[in-house]
């Protein structure tokens, strides 16, 4: 016989979650979200749906809702796909396209590396939505909020709408807000940049350090007297952050001594492509909390399929005939996979390498690959 709680559980969990959550008791929260079945209830209950627009996954289905969160066995992931097929002449090109009405693009590493335009990427984004796609930019760098982000494309001359944008930041500062119901008297203490704030801020979020001035500095004799926990304090939240120093570690760490206080990240990133090159990423800016605090950080941005429920939420599209691009396997193809898209392409342009999916043993293994996105424009196509 099912025991009393586990029985009210899984009869009234948007009951039981909300009132767990109410009640304030983070450390609990923090606890429940990292066992997979209590996900499966969230998001049954509702509770994992991102988006005001409507419900994601009030009835997933294995493949869909908190998939990512089930699928931590990357090998698991593996065994459902083939061989990645390698994209290379106009004919495979175009049965590509036509198999995918919808195309999440991963920004860095993908479209531009640090602020240069990866080639033929432009006529090949103008491409796809004169073939009437829906192009809808997915992106783990938190650095930039997703208003920031539109500049940045239309810059780039890739012409974009704020709504077209899913950026880690957002689903971070949403998650907060409307999943945890982050309690209006806390703020959350942020390792990040301008990007994080804006999103906080946009979800009436309340928040400190971010750029804050007074903390880019190098820490003080009497900061080691004065850092230490705050009651207001409710969350520690990393993204990237390109003046991380020892003041905002020390006080991050100070932070977390309080189990209620609850460990995020935007993304889990080791690395993080520019400039042709590869440098820190946001998981290496948090990784030194977890380490001092031994506590694991949630987080937000791909791979994590709450980001997902949200963008299928808000556009309904048809999974089957969606494709996630990405240069990362760990984060952008496994959130495809996870996901349950039709499609999957990894672009040889950013992080992942060619020799990471070849082999019987490799871990992630995408529908497709190709050198570089602008390996799928056509002039017959464009024009
Ligand atoms: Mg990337």
């Amino acid at each position: 016989m099912m025991g009393f709680a586990p029985a009210m559980i899984l009869i009234f969990p948007r009951l039981f979650f909300r009132s767990t959550l109410h009640a304030g008791s983070a450390a609990s929260v923090n606890v429940l979200l990292r066992i997979p079945p209590i996900w499966f209830l969230l998001c049954w209950s509702g509770h994992c749906n991102l988006s005001s627009v409507g419900p994601a996954c009030r009835r997933p289905t294995s493949q869909q809702c908190c998939a990512g969160v089930r699928y931590t066995s990357s090998n698991h992931i593996s065994k459902m796909t083939t061989k990645a097929q390698k994209i290379t002449t106009k004919e495979q090109a175009d049965t590509f396209l036509a198999k995918f009405d919808v195309f999440l693009f991963d920004c860095d590493g993908v479209l531009w590396s640090g602020n240069t335009l990866l080639p033929k990427v432009a006529e090949t984004i103008a491409m796809l939505k004169k073939l009437g796609k829906q192009v809808v930019f997915v992106t783990n760098n938190s650095t930039k909020s997703r208003a920031a982000y539109k500049k940045k494309l239309d810059s780039m001359g890739i012409p974009a709408e704020v709504n077209d944008i899913f950026g880690s930041a957002y689903s971070a500062a949403v998650y907060i807000n409307r999943v945890l119901n982050f309690p209006k008297d806390k703020k959350v203490y942020v390792l990040g940049e301008s990007g994080i704030e804006e999103e906080l801020e946009s979800e009436g979020v309340r928040y400190c350090g971010g750029t804050d001035p007074e903390e880019r500095r190098a820490i003080s004799p009497e900061d080691y007297d004065a850092i230490g926990p705050d009651p207001e304090v409710g969350a520690v939240l990393c993204g990237l952050d390109t003046h991380v120093n020892y003041l905002k570690l020390a006080k991050a760490h100070a932070y977390l001594q309080d189990p209620n206080v609850l460990f995020l990240q935007t993304n889990d990133d080791s690395t993080y492509p520019s400039h042709g090159k590869l440098f820190p990423g946001a998981g290496s800016i948090a990784a030194p909390l977890k380490y001092s605090t031994r506590r694991q950080a949630t987080a937000l941005g791909k791979p994590n399929q709450s980001m997902m429920d949200a963008i299928a939420s808000k556009f309904q599209f048809d999974r089957s005939k969606a494709c996630m691009v990405g240069d990362r396997l760990n984060t952008d193809i496994q959130f495809g996979l996870g996901g349950g898209l039709g499609g999957t392409l990894l672009v040889l342009t950013g992080v992942s390498k060619v020799e990471e999916i070849q082999g019987d043993d490799a871990p992630i293994v995408p529908h497709y690959y190709a050198d570089k996105l602008g390996d799928l424009y056509s002039e017959d196509a464009a024009n």
